[in-house]
């Protein structure tokens, strides 16, 4: 599994119900799957998210057992089914978040699938680092931003919530990525709030030429190579087109680079994730480009320098 965050929420009281199995057999296939994840070396934490993303469960339910008294225990899908979805975890490495269709961030439950990446935990800091360099009592009013290659969204609801009075506009040229990200943007009543747009990077926003407050990005930027060498779960499942940021993985990060200042209004802010090791080629580009000043590098809560921050001169 990749790290992203299993620790919250549960999408059950968004999803179809109306399945049932006895507390005893929902127990039996608990043991059983966290034994083989163990045996597989998958943390075994998964199998107890998974069982209370397609329950009603509580944390504390299962992890005091008090479920397997229960005659009854209402399941989002018949027990055969995930034990289904379960040996595709452990027999094909599909990231458990795909199997369950959803996965934690910051404080939303985003709908995913596997034509989006999984929001991982570390994307989450963009928005503070967003929200540090222009708090909201600040914030012009109505102030633009742009989430590019926004996958399921999660940046654009990032930033619709960080920003309530901002207009977010959420660019993929996946047509398929936005329909999820406008089906969370649904759930969680922000679609007056976000715009979205089908296309390449800025080439849909013409109309917002100089006028951006922000561009938050977390592009595609693992050099091609390695995206085959990821562990499986990342390699064989998410969308390389999110990953895969060519030969030194930064031909879109170049791109942004180059094409913002055209966007950004004089003191907006560029602000992307990077990988580890990137941030020196990346700050060396910014002060090339000659547009951009108070260059910075921002580590993430693991102290890998993990983004880095530009302001439009
Ligand atoms: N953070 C992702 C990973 O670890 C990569 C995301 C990206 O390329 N933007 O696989």
């Amino acid at each position: 599994m990749s790290d992203a965050n299993l620790e919250t929420q549960s999408s059950f009281s968004t999803q179809k119900r109306g399945f049932f199995a006895s507390g005893e057999e929902v127990w039996q296939w608990w043991q059983e799957a966290q034994q083989s994840a163990i045996a597989a070396d998958i943390p075994s934490e998964e199998a107890t998210w998974l069982l209370q993303q397609s329950s009603a469960l509580s944390n504390l339910d299962v992890r005091l057992e008090r479920f397997k008294q229960q005659p009854q225990i209402e399941l989002a899908m018949p027990l055969e089914e995930l034990v289904q979805r379960w040996q595709q975890r452990i027999q094909q490495r599909i990231p458990v978040q795909y199997l369950a269709g959803s996965s934690p961030w910051r404080n939303f439950q985003l709908k995913v699938s596997s034509a989006v990446l999984i929001p991982r935990p570390e994307t989450e800091l963009l928005i503070d680092l967003a929200l540090r360099h222009l708090p909201p009592a600040l914030c012009p009013l109505p102030s633009h931003w742009t989430d590019l290659g926004t996958g399921s969204g999660a940046i654009a609801l990032g930033l619709a919530t960080a920003f309530p009075h901002a207009t977010i506009h959420a660019v993929d040229c996946s047509g398929e990525a936005l329909a999820i990200a406008q089906f969370n943007a649904k759930t969680y009543r922000l679609t007056e709030r976000i715009q979205f747009y089908q296309g390449v990077w800025f080439e849909p926003l013409a109309h917002l030429k100089g006028c951006l407050d922000g561009m938050v990005s977390n592009p595609p930027y693992i050099p091609s190579q390695m995206v085959l060498e990821l562990e499986p779960e990342v390699a064989h499942h998410e969308p390389h087109l999110a990953l895969d940021g060519g030969n030194d993985g930064l031909d879109c990060i170049r791109h942004l680079v180059t094409v913002a200042p055209e966007y950004l209004r004089s003191s907006g802010i560029w602000l992307i994730e990077l990988m580890a090791g990137q941030a020196a080629s990346v700050v060396a580009l910014l002060q090339a480009n000659g547009n951009y000043c108070d260059v910075h590098i921002h580590q993430d809560l693991a102290g890998i320098e993990r983004f880095v921050s530009a302001i439009r001169t």
